[in-house]
């Protein structure tokens, strides 16, 4: 928020010395958004957009490429039928192409534009929109041009419902009084916000005094209460690992059955079958993937890589760090887990062999870095063919190990005075907070180094290069045993990998430094 209101402030200041503008004339500008959706059959949302306060002969308005959290192009132009410009007479203005998506309007001097497009929507994905009978989901970076330079103009969305639906559930904030009009302070906000229309069934729950609603499309028999009750335990939990709140209300956007999920500021769109939801054993395994999607807040929303926030929304935004973004919040999923008494401390190591299984079996390790796997996922991640698994890693498998190993090493140097939670907890308030911007791949290094209490240039190594991992030296800090002996091997190029089964277990007599490092490690 401090971030988004530092940059309007200066975006206002430069305006106003760049064209000479009176601070009133500044405040005229406005820009509103309507998206009807009449014929939902049809799969199209019509859009409108009103930008009163024009000040140039030409606006050039774009589309994003993509959509933050799912790093992938997806040229969401291509959706976007029957666009047309006009001023405030209905006079048709002149426009022109001039990138794939870019639309340029010679204004000719009118001081308010109507824009008219309609985008396809019907794709089942929580980072493209869809439109059917069922349901309206908007996944605003498909749906909202933004005008080039004017990221940071505020902007006001009014979203008039299919004539069947009665509910509107997003992360924005709604205009008092008004049922559904809604506003955000820029577009990177109103981006961040995707919105579910239908007849979904809204849970509400408070922690803390915040409102939290659970929107779900297909209730069922869920047993409201429970799902209320566990989804609070999740948010108590994770919000307690950073000790600090930085919304205002959250919203839990729950689609049909299906897969996939994509993390925001204050609410998160995910596909997940709720409807049978009792709080079994079984149940619980998906409050892992909500556990998952709701850290991300944090994770990769505020704690974030350079490049990830304030995005450049025509190409891909590039970095090393994934393993920590993505990698990182499966670990702190399953400390969350942990903590809110879902998982237990047996179960917390069985899941980690498994995820240590499926790094090592598998001879991709030898030839990718996790670095590399992050800075190629643009290109791999959702492009797998028959060579991806031999040369080719999951940076969220052998990123959640090295945050764990991480986690311990810095325990262990520290004599248990700091953990990975005190990185995170740095970097949220000096980086987020403080100084409004991601880290580099150096500014991250320090703040571990600082926490560790010495040069951790060894465990980087496993980071930017493949080198093979000690794993019996990191669990060996909280007295735990690795099993790492040989069962079969394969061969892929000129590598051969030895599978093993990477069983953990306690040591029979752990010291007392140990037996701290574990105590305070896990429940
Ligand atoms: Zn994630």
């Amino acid at each position: 928020m401090k971030r988004t209101i530092q940059s309007a402030v200066i975006l206002i200041f430069t305006l106003i010395l760049a064209t000479g503008l009176s601070v009133a004339q500044v405040a005229e500008s406005k820009m509103t958004y309507t998206v009807s959706m009449d014929q939902p059959v049809n799969h199209y949302y019509h859009v409108t957009f009103r930008y009163d306060g024009v000040s140039s002969g030409s606006v050039d308005l774009k589309m994003p490429a993509w959509t933050p959290g799912y790093y992938m192009i997806l040229d969401l132009a291509k959706n976007v039928v029957d666009f047309t410009a006009t001023d405030e007479s209905g006079k048709p203005l002149a426009f022109e192409k001039t990138a794939k998506n870019t639309w340029h309007i010679n204004t000719e001097g009118v001081e308010s534009l109507n824009i008219s497009y309609y985008v396809f929507a019907n794709q089942t994905s929580v980072a493209e929109s869809y439109l059917s009978e069922q349901r309206g989901f908007i996944s605003p970076t498909g749906i909202f041009m933004y005008v080039d330079g004017k990221l940071n103009h505020p902007v006001t969305v009014r979203i008039n419902p299919f004539t069947e639906w009665t509910q509107i559930s997003t992360g924005l904030d709604r205009v008092e009084g008004s049922k559904n009009t809604f506003t955000a302070p820029d577009f990177d906000r109103l981006y961040d916000c995707p919105v579910l229309t239908g007849n979904q069934e809204v849970v509400k729950f408070e922690y803390k005094g915040i409102p939290h609603d659970i929107a779900i499309e297909t209730p069922g028999t869920c047993n409201r209460d429970t799902l209320a009750s566990d989804l609070k335990r999740i948010v108590e939990a994770a919000t307690g690992i950073i000790g600090e709140i930085p919304y205002k209300h959250y919203t839990f956007i729950i689609m049909e059955r299906g897969g996939g999920g994509l993390e925001h500021l204050n609410s998160m769109a995910v596909f997940a079958d709720v409807s049978k939801y009792q709080g079994s054993e079984h149940d619980r395994n998906m409050l892992g993937f909500f556990a998952h999607e709701f850290f991300h807040l944090y994770n990769v929303k505020s704690i974030r890589p350079i490049v990830l926030g304030p995005f450049n929304y025509d190409k891909e935004c590039i970095t090393n760090m994934l393993w920590l973004s993505e990698g990182g919040t499966s670990y702190f999923e399953e400390l969350i887990l942990n903590r809110a008494g879902f998982l237990n401390r047996e179960k917390f190591l069985a899941h980690a062999t498994r995820t240590i299984g499926c790094h090592e079996n598998i001879v991709g390790h030898e030839f990718q870095s996790v670095a590399l796997a992050s800075r190629d996922t643009w290109m791999l991640f959702f492009n797998r063919n028959e060579n991806s698994e031999g040369v080719t890693i999951n940076y969220y498998e052998k990123g959640s190990t090295l945050c764990l190993l991480l986690d311990l090493r810095i325990r262990y140097e520290s004599k248990n005075e700091n953990s990975l939670i005190d990185v995170m907890r740095t970097l949220y308030q000096l980086y987020s907070k403080s100084l409004n911007r991601g880290f580099t791949d150096e500014e991250f290094r320090e703040v571990c180094e600082k926490a560790a209490g010495c040069s951790l240039a060894d465990f980087f190594e496993y980071v930017y290069t493949t080198k093979s991992i000690d794993y019996a030296k990191y669990f060996g800090y909280a007295g735990l045993n690795i099993d790492l002996t040989p069962l079969e091997s394969v061969t892929h190029l000129n590598k051969t990998i030895y599978k093993r089964s990477f069983l953990i277990s306690p040591v029979k007599t752990p010291s007392v430094l140990q037996k701290q490092l574990l105590d305070g490690w896990l429940k």
